[in-house]
């Protein structure tokens, strides 16, 4: 039986393991935090997923979450200077759904244990690595931010940027006012200032609204250095919401914390990175998930990009059959992936950027047009779709001429 090692127990490294185990193959997953440590420690993200990420949760029978609550489409507003200027919203095609990390790893690290998984509590180095080598014949990385990950080369011509482009924080919060109509993400525009997105989620005191605060570095939503304590850090989250969002702040006034962890700040440079690692004894290890793959969370898909990821390296090994696990087999692999992640990279690290015209041009006509409303909304569930319409001025003109003429 071929045995694969694994490094981190997220998104990434936990749905890959129990899809492996699924199919047969022994799988050692090495976590830096024991199921209690995840549980009982801070938020780590908004993680809202879309319905083909979900996809691959149901195909491997692992959406214990039926019943969280939906998020059944997204609503765009532009708010310059506090006035909202623009506002539309559009259904998804089926929901999305987003489940507090402190809720979902812990139970699938449990389901990985009882299926047969080997889980091991350390924090694995490139001596570790090697030592998983020694045991396994395929070993992966799948540690998100973690320090190992920065073992892989970063790719210079997939990364832009070599600065966080947003400062980012998270708020969660219980006893915000829902949406009049269906629930869904507002995506907040805030020119000069950044976004702020919220929808409802499951946490572990159960439904809640994540607030998602995508300040300019140095501008007036980036502030959260000066936050000492969570009771501070809603009352920046309201101030900014206020002073930015009047809207937003109208139904959310009188939130209050989930719990003093369900907050974060931080800031991080979206990152691609080369995805095989070279180990000192001559081995090689393959990166997947947020370790090779980092984005900017400003279009909500890192969760859903690690989901596809796992799919894909499941897919690429189940076919690789008993030959070796080589550094080609790897570089395949990630790529069969980034056949997929490099729209969304390119799409997302297009969002950090001021919009150009024809991209001010779609989401004008999407107020006017429900089927270009319809198009960008769905495009969150499979970004590929934007493809090549976004990335032409001349193309955007056809699809939008065309649209509007169907109306007609
Ligand atoms: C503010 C914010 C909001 C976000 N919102 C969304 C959203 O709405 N939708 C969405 O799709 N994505 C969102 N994301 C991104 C999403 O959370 C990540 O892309 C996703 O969790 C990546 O999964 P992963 O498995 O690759 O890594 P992770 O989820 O980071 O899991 C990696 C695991 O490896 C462990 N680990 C690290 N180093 C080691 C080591 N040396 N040894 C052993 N274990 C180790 C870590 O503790 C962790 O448990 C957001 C992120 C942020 C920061």
């Amino acid at each position: 039986m071929r045995k694969i090692g694994i490094v981190g127990a997220g998104q990434a490294g936990l749905q890959l393991g129990l899809g492996l185990l699924k199919n047969g193959y022994q799988v050692v997953i090495t976590s830096n935090q024991t199921p209690d440590q995840i549980r009982n420690g801070r938020v780590t993200s908004s993680q809202c997923m879309f319905d083909r990420a979900l996809e691959n949760e149901r195909a491997l029978g692992i959406d214990f979450w039926k019943d969280a609550p939906p998020v059944e489409g997204i609503q765009f507003s532009l708010v310059p200077g506090g006035q909202t200027a623009m506002q539309w919203s559009s259904r998804l095609d089926r929901p999305a759904q987003s489940i507090d990390q402190r809720v979902k790893m812990p139970r699938w690290m449990t389901e990985f244990e009882k299926a047969g998984g080997e889980l091991r509590i350390a924090d694995v180095d490139m001596a570790g690595l090697e030592a998983l080598e020694q045991e396994c014949d395929l070993v992966i990385v799948a540690s998100g931010k973690g320090e190992i990950g920065k073992l892989f080369q970063r790719d210079e011509t997939r990364s832009p940027f070599d600065k966080p482009q947003r400062s980012l924080a998270l708020t969660y919060v219980h006893g915000m006012e829902p949406r009049k109509e269906h629930s869904a993400v507002n995506f907040n525009l805030m020119p000069g200032v950044g976004e702020y997105f919220v929808f409802p989620a499951l946490t572990l005191s159960g439904p809640c609204e994540i607030m998602v605060f995508e300040g300019i570095p140095g501008g007036p939503m980036d502030n959260w250095a000066n936050v000492k304590s969570p009771q501070e850090h809603l009352a920046e989250s309201l101030r900014i919401l206020k002073e930015f969002v009047p809207e937003e702040y109208a139904r959310s006034k009188d939130c209050v914390l989930t719990d003093d962890l369900g907050i974060l700040a931080g800031r991080f440079p979206p990152t691609v990175r080369k995805p095989v690692l070279a180990l000192p004894n001559g081995a090689v290890a393959l990166g997947m998930g947020d370790s090779v793959c980092l984005n900017d969370p400003i279009t909500g898909q890192g969760s859903n990009n690690a989901s596809h990821c796992a799919a894909a390296y499941l897919t690429a090994i189940l076919e690789h059959g008993d030959r070796p696990y080589d550094a080609a087999f790897m570089q395949a692999t990630f790529d069969r992936y980034w056949d997929y992640a490099q729209f969304v990279v390119g799409w997302t690290n297009n969002m950090l950027l001021p919009p150009p015209e024809h991209m001010v041009k779609i989401l004008g006509t999407a107020q006017q047009n429900q089927k270009v409303a319809h198009w960008f909304v769905n495009g969150f569930n499979d970004p590929r779709t934007y493809f090549p319409t976004i990335t032409d001025p001349a193309l955007t003109d056809a699809f939008l001429a065309e649209a509007m003429g169907a109306a007609a």
